[in-house]
């Protein structure tokens, strides 16, 4: 009994602290409709939650600010993926794995067969061993090469959605804590448009490195067995201002109280975390849309004031 009486002593200290806390910041709706003096606000209870880290007082606010956030990223064209810097083949034979004949065969035959990357047929014409192809790619990329098979990622945001995964043929190996630092393996290519807005979303560092591209397509055909209960798939979406309804709906369905999101290749992606929970929400964009040119269009729904401005210069850099 008396144990009890604590506790309720306790909550109702935390939530009063919380009160206190929340009454102190600043919405980051610039249109806030609520009192700005922090007395009044402690007055109001507030049920605010966090947008991109950003607090916002209430749930209408931070619904706006959800929308318009969509909207900028719904326009964003990708970036065309990563170049390779120097060709595969040349690297291989300036390192004097390969011979130029042995090029000039493989790139026969894979034009020949309009199949399979170029590393895969140095390996299955024989001119590469298995461990040279990955360390080329290595070198291409500027980043280490794993070999070690054990991708017990303990992170504590978990793993990234499949699709993204399938997407960039890309794995999360390794989380170190003390730096808050995930390292993820890259198949095929390292694409580092994707690397930032995982760091975004994830709130994390993210670090590159290269492994066999087959291991690789290997462990995604593992994941795919299995069952994947915090990820939402919808798509193909025309409309940013449904990918906007929808997220919204789920961020209230769901009591979201952070919510991050970010652009990744042809997805919009966010994350709702709810204590120490966490769902994916994945929109794959419609590819064919003949009317989207190539640059940032005039946004259809309406920004916030300043702080748009602020960000859409950013994406245009
Ligand atoms: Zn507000």
């Amino acid at each position: 009994m008396h144990m009890h009486k604590m506790l309720k002593t306790l909550t109702w200290q935390n939530r009063w602290t919380r009160r206190w806390q929340q009454a102190h910041l600043p919405c980051g709706l610039l249109s806030c409709p609520s009192p700005k003096s922090p007395w009044s606000r402690l007055l109001t209870p507030r049920t605010g939650t966090l947008l991109q880290g950003v607090f916002y007082c209430q749930p209408k606010c931070q619904e706006t600010a959800l929308k318009a956030q969509v909207a900028q990223l719904y326009q964003l064209t990708p970036p065309a993926p990563p170049s390779n810097r120097i060709p595969l083949g040349l690297l291989m034979v300036a390192r004097g794995w390969l011979t130029h004949e042995q090029v000039v065969t493989a790139l026969a035959a894979q034009q020949s067969a309009q199949t399979g990357k170029i590393g895969d047929w140095f390996e299955k014409l024989g001119f590469a061993s298995e461990q040279q192809v990955p360390s080329a790619l290595g070198l291409q990329w500027g980043c280490p090469v794993v070999s070690s098979l054990d991708t017990t990622v303990n992170a504590p945001f978990g793993w990234l959605p499949l699709a993204i995964m399938d997407a960039f043929q890309m794995i999360p190996l390794h989380f170190v804590p003390a730096t808050n630092t995930l390292y993820i393996a890259f198949g095929e290519r390292v694409d580092h448009a994707a690397l930032f807005t995982i760091d975004k979303v994830l709130n994390c560092r993210t670090r590159p490195c290269v492994r066999e591209r087959k291991t690789v397509a290997y462990e995604l055909e593992q994941m795919r067995q299995q069952p994947r209960t915090q990820e939402v798939e919808f798509g193909p979406m025309h409309d940013c201002a449904e990918i906007g309804r929808v997220s919204a709906s789920y961020v209230s369905r769901l009591g979201a109280d952070d919510t991050r999101l970010g652009r990744i290749g042809k997805y919009v992606w966010l994350r709702l975390k709810t204590g120490t929970s966490h769902t994916d929400l994945l929109f794959r964009l419609a590819s064919e849309d003949p009317i989207r040119p190539n640059v940032l269009r005039t946004p259809r729904t309406p920004m916030l004031p300043v702080s748009s401005d602020v960000s859409l210069s950013a994406f245009q850099r």
